[in-house]
């Protein structure tokens, strides 16, 4: 079914909280809606929403928003550690239904917000995995062909944050239909990341490791670390960490030398964004209703509840001018602003 929908307020599909409209917003729960569906009179541009949680709304939006509301999980009768799923669900549901079937491969994406179709085009990432790691396929509608297509993983062109989907060019291009995950029934778990063993191994207590276990621990640190969005408006993380170049990187460390970093070879080195900025002595600080997150500096948050999107771009512009002025390192937004 198609729902339509005009100067619908978005202020509970953007998971920032901002007070903002879309002039058309259009919700399809099937793909053959999706084909049926002619843009031809609705206000440009289009926008593929998934569950807004990556999203700076800077303003009402003069076009109109589409929403996929296409929910099925479904292991394939071929593979049944193959399972194509909807782009709709929310994504932590799938990865609580993996854990429930002990499944492996998705426990430490546990309880990223969105869903699974935002999910692959943002190659979401927690604790050392990221969701391409599990990806078999993406199904898509291209809307300028006006035709199915699917991608295998190494044709999606992963990498930080990033995928073909969001590439100029391609972006907007592709409707991510469904998407096929690769699960594993054997354990396999990835505990390398920071001191998630420690915390993993603690709260096995000597009994067998889970999925489940694994996912209750991954929540457990991300609810001490991160605001709840249903209590309080963010977009996660706001900024991507920096990489710099080995020179860069000495020449910071030559004044900080305790600056963490993740050495990545030929590619440089990645400088946690977090840590700049909370010597920056962001952390904490509000700006009206914006916030740098108290206990994550790379969160910006709707502090107030009511913040306007120009006091998080402003906040943001600053944060952005004092770790320039500081470490002569330019930090790019991993939120998208519309
Ligand atoms: C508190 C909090 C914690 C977070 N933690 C993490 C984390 O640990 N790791 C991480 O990687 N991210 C994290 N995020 C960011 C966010 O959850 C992810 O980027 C998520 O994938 C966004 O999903 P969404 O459904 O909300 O997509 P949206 O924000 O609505 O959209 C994201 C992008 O996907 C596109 N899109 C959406 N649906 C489709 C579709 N069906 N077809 C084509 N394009 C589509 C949109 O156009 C947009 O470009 C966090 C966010 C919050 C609020």
């Amino acid at each position: 079914m198609l729902k339509t929908e005009y100067h619908k307020d978005l202020t509970r599909l953007n998971t920032f909280g901002m007070r903002v409209e879309a002039k058309a917003f259009i919700e399809y729960d099937s793909v053959a809606d999706l084909v049926e569906l002619d843009l031809e009179g609705y206000p440009r541009p289009v926008l593929h929403i998934g569950g807004g949680s990556n999203l700076l709304f800077t303003g009402d939006f003069k076009g109109t928003v589409l929403h996929s509301k296409i929910q099925f999980i479904e292991p394939l009768e071929s593979d049944p550690l193959k399972i194509s799923v909807g782009a709709g669900v929310v994504f932590d549901d799938f990865c609580k239904w993996t854990c429930d079937r002990q499944l492996w491969g998705l426990e430490n994406l546990s309880g990223i917000p969105g869903e699974v179709g935002a999910a692959a085009v943002q190659n979401i990432g927690a604790y050392g995995v990221e969701v391409k790691d599990v990806i078999s396929r993406v199904f898509c509608y291209d809307f300028q062909e006006e035709e199915f297509v699917s991608f295998g993983v190494e044709d999606c062109a992963y990498g930080y944050r990033d995928s073909i989907f969001k590439h100029p060019g391609t972006k907007g291009r592709h409707i991510v239909t469904h998407v096929v995950f690769q699960l594993n029934n054997n354990s396999v778990p990835r505990l390398d990341y920071g001191h998630l063993k420690d915390a993993v191994d603690a709260a096995a207590q000597g009994r067998e490791l889970t999925p489940h276990l694994v996912r209750k621990t991954v929540l457990d640190i991300r609810n001490q670390k991160l605001p709840d969005p249903a209590k309080i408006g963010s977009a996660g993380s706001f900024f991507k960490n920096p990489i710099v170049s080995r020179v860069e990187y000495e020449k910071i460390a030559s004044e900080y030398e305790n600056i963490p970093h993740f050495d990545l070879g030929d590619a440089g080195m990645k400088i946690p964004a977090a840590w700049m900025i909370e010597q920056c002595g962001w952390k904490g600080r509000r700006q009206g209703g914006a916030a740098v997150w108290e206990k994550q500096p790379l969160v910006i948050v709707n502090h107030s509840g009511n913040a306007f999107p120009e006091e998080i771009t402003g906040l943001e512009r600053r944060i952005i001018e004092s770790v320039k002025a500081r470490f002569g390192v330019e930090l790019s937004p991993e939120v998208e602003h519309i």
